[in-house]
């Protein structure tokens, strides 16, 4: 069963907000010194899923995609140590600022360019601009399914049989295969590679493809050309005031509180 897992490097989500900087006027969130990035906490649970499906189906291959800077190369290397067997990194000066919509185009045509796969996995969204549809974006393009939020996944009869996590509950559907199926937390913990596995993926080689390798051209690229306007991006501030009400009784309190909250049209 051949199976591509696309992950992302995330700026890490347990940075303190007292290093969380936003550069207002260029729209941008400035990366946290000394914190290195991370991958995106659903994606080894993706390539997880990945390994259990190669395993069940007794062969294959897993191929890691990764679209971002050369540092996401790191993301690519944890799925190689938890036991994938290709990393593409897709890099191009291009590809800086792009929207979630030019980034699922880049991922489709890398696909394309793989060429030989039965099911694309990623996680259920990217923790740190959250919006979770990448996935359906990719599944569009291609012209394949989508199946979001997985809770388990199996291949029956060549097709992909998919537990869904609801709010209240459970939903189990079949999609035939090719399709793309996004994975959820509840999917369970992902393997832990061990030091050997680590230094063995380190030797592994991982290739870099570029807007030209996948047939994007300057006009589909960079953030002149995103589908989606980004008007403002900023940190909301938190502003508290506190009155302390002073009185001689508890009921003189109260009275006076109520009297400020009908003033304020909150009762
Ligand atoms: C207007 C706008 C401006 C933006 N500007 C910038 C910017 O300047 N710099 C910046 O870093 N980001 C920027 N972004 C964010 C960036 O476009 C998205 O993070 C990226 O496209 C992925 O979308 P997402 O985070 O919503 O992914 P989701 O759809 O939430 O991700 C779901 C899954 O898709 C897969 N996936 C998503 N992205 C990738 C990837 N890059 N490689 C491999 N797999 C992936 C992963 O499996 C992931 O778990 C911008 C977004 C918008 C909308």
């Amino acid at each position: 069963m051949n199976i591509i897992v696309c992950v992302k490097q995330i700026p890490d989500p347990e940075t303190p907000a007292s290093s969380f900087r936003v550069d207002e006027a260029a729209k941008k969130v400035v990366p946290a010194q000394g914190i290195p990035p991370v991958v995106n906490p659903y994606d080894p649970q993706a390539t997880e899923a990945a390994l259990r499906l190669k395993e069940a189906a007794g062969g294959g291959k897993v191929t890691v995609i990764s679209l971002g800077p050369e540092s996401a190369r790191d993301a690519i290397k944890h799925a190689l140590a938890m036991g994938a067997d290709e990393g593409i990194l897709l890099n191009d000066p291009g590809f800086e600022g792009i929207d979630n919509f030019q980034t699922a185009v880049a991922l489709a045509k890398a696909i394309e360019k793989v060429g030989q796969y039965d099911l694309i996995l990623m996680g259920r969204a990217a923790a740190d601009w959250d919006m979770g549809v990448v996935p359906m974006g990719v599944a569009t393009l291609l012209g394949i399914p989508c199946v979001s939020i997985a809770k388990a996944i199996e291949r029956v009869d060549g097709k992909v049989r998919v537990t869904r996590v609801l709010d209240d509950g459970f939903q189990t559907v079949e999609a035939p295969l090719p399709a793309v199926v996004s994975v959820s937390n509840e999917f369970g913990e992902p393997r832990y590679p061990q030091l050997r596995q680590i230094m063995l993926a380190a030797k592994k080689t991982v290739q870099v493809w570029n807007a030209a390798d996948l047939g994007l051209s300057a006009d589909q690229l960079g953030e002149a050309n995103r589908w989606l306007k980004l008007e403002a991006l900023y940190v909301p501030k938190v502003e508290s005031k506190v009155e302390i009400i002073e009185a001689d009784s508890p009921e003189e309190k109260a009275r006076i509180l109520a009297q400020k909250l009908r003033a304020d049209k909150l009762i």
